[in-house]
């Protein structure tokens, strides 16, 4: 059984790799009755604007971000929530990552094209918002759209996955980097879907450890589809380093499988950013929503 979430916090719009625009994905979390959703697009805020204009007096739109980044040649994803949008620092390192995403996502693009799909780099960006940070994920969907594989996780393992013939590696910044600049732009540095990455436990604590020391403040303990002995696992984990705990569905489109609110149940042994007393009185829950 699945169950309803009132608080869901990392989703995609088209701003990045999400199929549906900014305020479409607000009118969809509110038929879903959230209450709280953050808006964390890859390396980009560009559509936060448009999702706080629509949320307006229905619910809260946290100002968030996913960034990527490189730890010992890992790719680790860091989220960032309640940013000041415009802070020059922040701006800045989005700006350089934009850079990185446009040289990545051209020669994507390239690689595409001699393996036959026509036009690749501007048909993926024609499916997204102009400006938009262009993902795999975004390339992913476009490859599924042309019909040359049934899925986008399909096209994703033929095509784009490291060892793939599309796959073009990409020198992020560093985890330490992400989180100083979510901390600058006044937000709170989220260490996403921990389980995901590919490493050993041990590997994991030590990237947890690193991103304690630089800041860091909430492990994402609950994703959708994620196994109950890992949300108990990074619980105990909160713990241990101090830290406090975070849910996301990881939202890209409809009906896949991370849906957005859903399953998003915390274990009891850690404590969510909305019940800490350093962070509660961010989340409107307490008060309008309640
Ligand atoms: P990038 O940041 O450009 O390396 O792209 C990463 C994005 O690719 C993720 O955020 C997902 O949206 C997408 N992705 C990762 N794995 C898969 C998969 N198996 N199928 C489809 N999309 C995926
Ligand atoms: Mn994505
Ligand atoms: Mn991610
Ligand atoms: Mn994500």
């Amino acid at each position: 059984m699945t169950e309803l979430s009132l608080i869901d916090l990392h989703t995609h719009s088209s701003a990045s790799d999400g199929a549906l625009s900014p305020s479409a994905l607000v009118d969809f979390a509110c038929t879903r009755g959230l209450k709280v959703v953050a808006l964390t697009d890859h390396d980009t805020v560009g559509g936060v604007a448009e999702a706080q204009r629509t949320a307006q007096g229905r619910l809260q739109l946290i100002p968030g971000i996913e960034m990527s980044t490189v730890w010992r040649s890992f790719q680790i994803h860091v989220v960032g929530l309640f940013l000041d949008i415009n802070h020059p620092e922040l701006q800045a390192c989005l700006a350089e990552q934009h850079q990185k995403r446009i040289e990545r996502a051209e020669e994507i693009g390239h690689k595409l094209e001699r393996l036959g799909f026509t036009d690749a780099y501007a048909r993926t960006k024609a499916q997204a918002q102009e400006g938009a940070s262009i993902t795999r994920g975004n390339y992913a969907r476009f490859i599924a759209s042309t019909g040359a594989c049934r899925s986008s996780d399909e096209a994703f393992n033929k095509y784009l996955k490291r060892g793939r013939p599309a796959y073009v590696k990409t020198q992020w910044g560093s985890v330490e980097r992400a989180v100083q600049v979510i901390l600058a732009a006044g937000g709170i540095p989220v260490l996403a879907h921990p389980r995901r990455y590919i490493m050993t436990n041990t590997k994991l604590r030590e990237l947890i450890d690193e991103f304690k020391r630089a800041g860091g403040v909430a492990l994402e303990v609950s994703s959708a589809q994620q196994r109950p002995c890992d949300r108990q696992y990074l619980a105990e984990l909160c713990g241990r380093f101090d830290l406090l705990a975070s849910v996301g569905s990881d939202f890209h489109c409809q009906g896949a499988w991370r849906d957005v609110g859903f399953n998003l149940a915390l274990p009891d042994n850690c404590t969510a950013l909305w019940q800490s007393q350093q962070y509660a009185e961010r989340f409107d829950i307490h008060t309008q929503f309640a």
